[in-house]
């Protein structure tokens, strides 16, 4: 094996990397080899309090700049990434693992936000009435919250950033991007692109760090928002300690999506979708499938033959590599191990694990995080597989006698980020996406991912706080509503009035 020599990836700050020191640092790993590759800074409350400086010191300038200006830059911003998708893609295989054409697809997703915030001079048009009262008009328009923070996880080192800072930057807020430590190299890339777009110094930061840098961005009072995508557990206890310490926060947590199959649906399809959706990226997506719902013995009989027969045929690899495998590694050798352990658990709880892929062997890569797609039937709601998030290529299936029950397992669950469901029956589609308490639904579609110009967002405690990710809420939640009520003398006035003013 080769040594790769290990990089130093810093903080953008005030349109500047910062020097080496005096940062912690945490190790960086290509998962496909298993080397180290990168140490990645993390920030102190002191680098902290200087990102936040920058950001806020910059505020007056970018929010007095006309929203077509700023759009002008989204603009600039959007062809560069164009320009370098491919960069960017192969950055987030070096560091995530995911195979080459799925990271093409997520900078795609990302890239569509930057398009919907080309268009924010129209979505910052706010309401107005003439007359509200004699010669009174009233209107509302939307102003910038100020300097706002977004903490992003390591599966989605491009898209998940991209929900939050073409939207909030474009509103004419300052942004401070504390990515995952795992894949922190990606939105570095993205600084130097708005740098190249023409974004004023301390616009867009990128502050490496944990759980120190988090906690001083969650307190200082020159922040006026917190965008989060992670865990449940650090979801919750962000939403609590940012709302307490009076900011805005919208906290997107973890995730267990089912996918009902009805016995009217086409099986081969819907378990070609389940590969993709159970599978894909290593089943580190919070809107994987990680939970198949048949109705019907026969169903599921079917459906599990056919995913059986798929998986002997997995392809699993370096995502680099010039025959694109399908799946790629994990992102790192201790989730591999917690992902391992969850297999072993189903085990000991009596899951039928009915294809096995822990020992698998990828050819030129002994050291890489890899773990084969595993397939449990006959899982139970009452297993810590069935309600915990393994967040690994792990599906578990869970048997239903009708639709009925189908339906009520997937409201049980505490998450309720997606779902589908896959049928010929228009009636059990549409009853289906009007019953089920998840934020986002498919019908025959495995994941639904709202587009760009939608929000996207789960229910229960897959999200806290009111607001959904971009589209017209990621809109709301960068700005804060004023709302104007206006009369201009006209000519000799009234005697003052001291009652409770009336429109009339
Ligand atoms: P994570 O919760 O471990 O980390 C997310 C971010 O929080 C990172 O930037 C991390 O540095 C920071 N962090 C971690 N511990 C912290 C602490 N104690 N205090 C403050 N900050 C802390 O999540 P992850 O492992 O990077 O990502 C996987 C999780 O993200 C899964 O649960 C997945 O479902 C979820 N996710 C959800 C969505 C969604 O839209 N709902 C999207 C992507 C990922």
């Amino acid at each position: 094996m080769t040594e790769t020599p290990v990089h130093e990836i810093n903080h953008y700050i005030n349109g500047t990397r910062t020097p080496k020191e005096p940062d912690r640092r945490a190790p960086v790993y290509n998962p496909a080899t298993g080397e180290q590759t990168g140490a990645v800074a993390l920030a102190d409350a002191e680098r902290t309090r200087d990102a936040i400086t920058a950001a806020h010191r910059a505020l007056a300038e970018w929010q007095a700049m006309t929203p077509l200006r700023r759009a002008r830059v989204m603009f600039r911003f959007k062809a560069l990434l164009e320009r370098d998708l491919s960069r960017i893609a192969e950055s987030i295989t070096r560091e995530h693992g995911k195979v080459l054409s799925d990271a093409r697809g997520e900078v795609t997703r990302g890239l569509e936000v930057v398009e919907f915030a080309c268009g924010i001079p129209h979505l910052l048009k706010g309401e107005h009435s003439g007359n509200v009262g004699s010669d009174v008009d009233s209107w509302s328009q939307r102003h910038p919250v100020g300097v706002c923070a977004g903490i992003t996880p390591f599966n989605f080192p491009a898209m998940v950033p991209m929900w939050m800072f073409p939207i909030a930057i474009a509103c004419g807020n300052t942004f401070i991007l504390k990515p995952s430590e795992k894949a922190p190299s990606t939105p570095l890339l993205l600084a130097e692109l708005l740098e190249e777009a023409g974004l004023p110094a301390g616009v867009f930061n990128v502050l490496n760090g944990d759980r120190e840098s988090v906690e001083t961005l969650l307190t200082d009072e020159r922040v006026g928002a917190i965008s989060f995508v992670g865990s449940t557990p650090i979801a919750e206890s962000i939403y609590a300690t940012g709302a307490a310490h009076g900011k805005r926060v919208q906290a997107l947590g973890g995730a267990k999506n089912h996918m009902v199959i009805m016995p009217d649906a086409d099986i081969e399809g819907a378990a070609d979708a389940l590969m993709g959706a159970a599978y894909g990226s290593a089943g580190e997506r919070c809107m994987a499938i990680s939970v198949a719902v048949p109705v019907g013995e026969e169903t599921a009989e079917r459906l599990v033959a056919a995913l059986k027969a798929r998986l002997a045929n997995l392809r699993i690899g370096n995502g680099l590599d010039a025959d694109e495998p399908e799946m790629g590694p994990l992102v790192t050798r201790d989730h591999r191990d917690k992902v391992a352990e969850y297999v072993e658990i189903g085990l000991r709880e009596g899951a039928e694990l009915v294809h096995d892929g822990r020992e698998v062997d990828v050819p030129g890569h002994p050291d890489g995080f890899y773990m084969g797609a595993c397939l449990f039937d006959h899982v139970s709601t009452d297993m810590r597989i069935y309600n915990e998030e393994i967040f690994g290529p792990v599906l578990s299936v869970v048997r239903a006698s009708d639709f009925d029950e189908a339906v009520a397992i997937v409201n049980r669950h505490e998450f309720g980020n997606g779902t589908a469901i896959f049928t010929r029956d228009g009636d059990a589609a549409r009853t289906y996406a009007v019953a089920i308490e998840a934020g986002m639904v498919g019908i025959n579609v495995p994941i639904p991912v709202p587009m760009a110009f939608y929000s996207f967002g789960g229910w229960k405690r897959s999200r806290f706080g009111v607001l959904h990710a971009h589209g017209p809420d990621g809109v709301r939640f960068y700005t804060r509503m004023k709302t104007i009520t206006a009369r201009w003398p006209r000519g000799v006035r009234d005697d003052n009035q001291f009652v409770m003013p009336t429109m009339r």
